[in-house]
Parts: structure tokens; C-alpha cells; sequence
């Protein structure tokens, strides 16, 4: 099918070009109109073609700031192929700085493969699956904890069924050289842009650069130093635009499912008893829930329940039943 989404920009012209993708929306202020999700394509003949994506969820910023950076410095003599960067991948939801969208509730990363004639959301995952990630050999998209969660400064990279990471997925990875890099399994869970870019055989990584719905100096120099880095390694980019000291090697920290996560067993308000960055043991008290309603009840204590390494915190202290509190991982070799 094909996307109801018409790029101003030409992917496939060399140079370089600015401007929106059409996403067609008919409403009662404007019956013909359309919303302008805005876009960069960087080309210089055939090479590595890469996709960054950010606001991709709305209120996760980093990725929003380095690309606005890095769609200014990058000229085509500076690169091989092809970079289309996406600064606000779901339009309305980063122009509202809401996780999900305000026109239909879409939580784009839960809407791959999308769908050419579905809600606005469907429609716009629809055409990154199907026009932008088929033509591209890798994606990255640029994640952060968004306004409820916090994260220590990781990059994203999924297992192989073997077990360990694509030799040149570790490159890249190693390129990006965030504090923390996060390995996890592939899951049951298809809707993700991994997902999308799996089925599109394009490699993929993502990050968890920071959160709490702000931009921190750290998290920001870490999203421009390590996409420059990256692209460089990929051999996308001929020269270095910026100047990118040499990082300090990652952590790999596997991540693992329901013992590494501590999620709020009632309605309350939580007291963090851990950093993030903290090392943990299982039993150790995560969180004690209080209750103002009732301030002469006992708290309740969330405990661990798993060894591992503080790697994500809520940020919202007022929390209700099955609310992710924290997030662990462990030491991984490999
Ligand atoms: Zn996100």
C-alpha cells in the first residue's frame, strides 16, 4: 500500500534538502490541510545510507537538539551516501512534548508495522517502515527516558539468536560509546522501530540517553558526539564536522525481563532508596510507598529482586499500580 504521507524532499537526489513530509489531515479548521513533520536528507552518491530518528517519543529531547545541530552541519562533501534525519518522528505528539499523540493517542513506538490507511500514527509508522527504513542500512533512533523515567546514559542493542551482538552492530555501539551499553533479548514485542528495522534488514540501535523531560549538558553531548562517531565508523562520514573527544570504553549491562524491573505493588507516593548507577542485590528495598491519604499507615517497602546495576528510575514520585519504578542490569561479557 502505498503511504498517503508525500515527502517534499527527494531521497534519492544528491545534495542537500529541507523541508516537510505532508501528513494529510482534514479537520473541521482546515478541510484540505496538512501537518508538517519536518525532515533532512543529506546525499552524496551511493554509500551507507543511514536513518536517525528522534521524537520518535514526544517528550524525549536529546535526539530532537542534536539532530536540529547536526542538520546544519552536515554538508554533502562531508559524507558517502545518505543520511535522512527525522528530528520529530511522531509530529504531533514531539510538538506537543507528549510521549504519545494528541490527534489519536498513538504511541508510535508501539505502531510498526503501521498502516497507509489507519490513524495518523499507523500512518506515519507506516511510511518510516516502508519508505524510509527499507531504503536504509542503518537506523538509529534516539531515545530517552521521556517525562516519567530517567536513565543512566545507555545505548540499545538487541541479541542475536546466537546470543551475542552482530560483530559490526558492536562497532557501531562501541563508536556511539555511551556510558552504559544495554543488551537485551528480542521479545514477543513487534511493534517497535527494532522490529521495523529487523524486518527491513537494516541494522539498528537505540538509546536511553537521560529523561525526565529535560535536556542535560551530559546527555546532549553524548547524542551529537556519538552519532558523529557513529556515522564516522559506518564510513557515512568522510570528515568530522565537529571535534569528538576520544570516550572512555562502554559497560555492557544485559538487561533481562520481569526480575530486573521493580514496578509500584499500590497507589502512593515513592521515596527512592537507590541512586541511579547504584549497585543492588536481590532483597535490598528499592522504594518505600507512602501514603498521604492515610499518613499513619505503615509504607510499603518495593524490594529488588535481582542483583544488577540501578540503570533507570521513575521520576514522577506519585505512582499507581504497576508503574515502573526502577530498572536493572547485570554485567555482561558477551
Ligand atoms: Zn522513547
Amino acid at each position: 500500500m502505498t503511504s498517503r504521507i508525500h515527502a517534499e524532499l527527494d531521497f534519492d537526489r544528491n545534495g542537500k534538502q529541507t523541508g516537510f513530509l505532508r501528513i494529510p489531515h482534514s479537520v473541521h479548521r482546515s478541510a484540505y490541510g496538512w501537518l508538517p513533520m519536518p525532515a533532512v536528507c543529506v546525499r552524496n552518491g551511493n554509500g551507507p545510507r543511514v536513518l536517525i530518528l528522534a521524537g520518535n517519543h514526544g517528550d524525549e529531547y536529546e535526539g530532537q537538539v542534536a539532530i536540529c545541530k547536526l542538520a546544519r552541519n552536515l554538508e554533502p562533501d562531508l559524507i558517502r551516501g545518505r543520511v535522512v534525519m527525522l528530528p520529530m518522528a511522531n509530529y504531533p505528539a514531539a510538538l506537543a512534548g507528549r510521549r504519545t499523540s494528541p490527534v489519536d493517542g498513538g504511541n508510535l513506538n508501539r505502531s510498526f508495522p503501521g498502516d497507509a490507511n489507519g490513524t495518523m500514527t499507523q500512518m506515519i509508522a507506516h511510511f518510516i517502515e516502508e519508505v524510509l527504513i527499507r531504503d536504509c542500512d542503518l537506523m538509529i533512533d534516539i531515545h530517552s527516558g521521556g517525562s516519567s523515567l530517567d536513565y543512566v546514559p545507555s545505548v540499545q542493542a538487541q541479541f542475536e539468536p546466537d546470543g551475542g551482538l552482530s560483530s559490526s552492530l558492536n562497532e557501531l555501539v562501541e563508536a556511539f560509546a555511551a556510558p552504559f551499553t544495554q543488551v537485551y533479548m528480542t521479545g514477543s514485542e513487534d511493534r517497535m522501530s527494532e522490529s521495523a528495522a529487523r524486518r527491513k534488514g537494516a541494522l539498528y540501535f537505540t538509546t536511553e540517553l537521560g529523561g525526565a523531560g529535560t535536556v542535560t549538558t551530559e546527555a546532549l553531548r553524548l547524542a551529537e558526539h556519538g552519532i558523529i562517531r557513529t556515522l564516522h565508523t559506518f564510513g557515512c562520514l568522510q570528515g568530522l564536522p565537529i571535534e569528538t573527544p576520544e570516550p572512555p570504553p562502554t559497560r555492557y549491562v544485559e538487561v533481562r525481563g520481569d526480575e530486573h524491573f521493580v514496578y509500584a505493588s499500590e497507589d502512593g507516593v515513592f521515596e527512592p532508596l537507590v541512586a541511579l548507577g547504584d549497585e543492588v542485590s536481590a532483597g535490598q528495598p528499592a522504594a518505600a510507598m507512602y501514603f498521604p491519604e492515610t499518613p499513619w499507615r505503615e509504607p510499603v517497602i518495593e524490594p529488588f529482586r535481582s542483583n544488577g546495576i540501578v540503570l533507570c528510575e521513575r521520576t514522577m514520585a506519585r505512582s499507581r499500580r504497576g508503574d515502573c519504578l526502577f530498572h536493572l542490569g547485570e554485567d555482561w561479557s558477551g
